[in-house]
């Protein structure tokens, strides 16, 4: 039986965050788990160099409170994260200082990762690739707490505990893997790969302010007001995406955890804070008539199209032309567009270059994985829906 407790929380004043935080850990007994002296990674999302503002980052109160309570437990916190793009030490000084993780650091005295190497890793039973490169910090952690941002995506529908730990893989090799396994099933199996290997200790999804439509990096902030923690990554995020208002079966990592066995709803306790610390627990039933009751707003839902629904209703060879030609694509626009060059050295297919300072593309290699969505720093990368998949996914889309 695995616990999920959630706080709720409508601001970022460190007061707050902080009650929100120590009450989600205290009541997970995580302290309990610490020993002295421990190195404890606190994996954030710091996928580019964003204010904390902008939601696409967890936020910098967050990781402070996270990384004062595992000082309180007499161990040592590292902030660490593999963004998007090089993964070398200048990359880092500037992102930390931007995302606010240089000032979380100075304020609990938790240290900032500047190790920028990784070890080539094996992963027992992996579904997708068995060899791996993660990056040492994480390799030699004592322990993993992973805290990661309510967002939606792109490629992946939702992103929370589970896709977080992508930020494990070193800078550009991410790009590699992207091309390896371009089906979002294929991917999402990579990512509980990833995960399984992890391991991590313990998970905080940060959906005080969350992030809806295009995200990771271009949707639309959205005041949420929830702290969510649990041990077990993918029943977090089974929890959080009903939260949004999600189905399991429109989020890849859920449906190929619970092929897997990692996730059953049935074996999910919710803790929820009612009072002044007065817990309540409930199932996931009765958690998801509470939801109701909340008239929680979904959250928008990314410019992208399932076509899961497709297969066994039409032939094969019928399916597999509507799937290509439905594929959403990137669209650069060229007015926002100021040849920085992060979508080239990140694009996994390697078919972007700079002309004229603008970034130029061959869409007929694109494998559609809107990496370059992703990392432009200018939200110069618009995503475009193919006619016909409008027309066939028209219900499927909400809209
Ligand atoms: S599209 Fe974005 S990432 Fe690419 S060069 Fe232009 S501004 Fe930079
Ligand atoms: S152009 Fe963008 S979406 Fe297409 S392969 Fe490159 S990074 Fe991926």
């Amino acid at each position: 039986m695995s616990e999920i407790v959630i706080k709720k929380c409508d601001d970022y004043d460190y007061d707050n965050v902080k009650e929100g935080i120590y009450g989600i850990l205290n009541q997970a007994q995580v302290c309990a788990k610490i020993k002295s002296g421990m190195n404890v990674v606190v994996k954030a999302n710091l996928l580019s160099k964003k204010t904390p503002d902008q939601c696409v980052t967890t936020n910098p109160e967050v990781i402070r409170a996270v990384c004062e309570y595992i000082a309180s437990c007499g161990a040592k916190a590292i902030i660490t994260d593999s963004p998007a793009g090089p993964f070398n030490e200048n990359a880092l000084k500037a992102i930390y200082g931007a995302t606010g993780m240089a000032m979380a650091a100075k304020n609990s005295g938790a240290q900032l990762n500047y190790d920028t190497s990784y070890k080539n890793v094996k992963l027992a039973n992996a579904k997708t690739l068995d060899k791996i490169d993660i990056i040492t910090s994480v390799v030699n952690a004592d322990m993993i707490i992973n805290v990661a941002k309510l967002k939606t995506h792109v490629m992946m529908t939702y992103t929370g505990a589970v896709k977080n730990l992508y930020g494990v893989i070193p800078g550009l090799t991410k790009a590699a893997y992207h091309m390896k396994l371009q089906e979002p099933d294929n991917f999402a199996n990579h990512l509980i790969d990833i995960c399984e290997f992890v391991k991590p200790d313990f998970s905080i999804i940060d959906g005080i302010h969350a992030m809806e439509g295009d995200g990771p990096n271009s949707g639309e902030k959205v005041e949420f007001g929830f702290l969510l923690g649990g041990s077990n990554p993918y029943e977090l995020d089974s929890v959080a995406s009903t939260m949004i208002g999600m189905k399991k079966t429109e989020v890849p990592t859920l449906v190929n955890a619970q092929k897997r066995g990692l996730v059953d709803d049935k074996n999910i306790t919710i803790i929820l804070d009612e009072e002044d610390e007065e817990y309540v627990a409930i199932d996931m039933d009765e958690f998801t008539e509470y939801v109701s009751i909340l008239e929680l707003k979904p959250f928008k839902k990314p410019k992208i199209a399932s076509v899961n629904f497709l297969s066994g209703r039409v032939p094969k060879s019928i399916e597999k032309y509507l799937v290509e030609k439905s594929k959403s694509k990137p669209y650069f626009i060229k007015d926002k567009c100021i040849g920085c060059g992060h979508c080239v050295r990140n694009c996994p297919a390697e078919i972007i270059h700079i002309q004229d300072a603008k970034a130029v593309v061959d869409l007929s290699k694109c494998i559609s994985c809107f990496c370059c969505h992703e990392v432009c720093p200018e939200d110069a990368v618009e995503i475009k829906v193919p006619f016909i998949a409008k027309m066939l996914f028209r219900e499927k889309s909400g809209k």
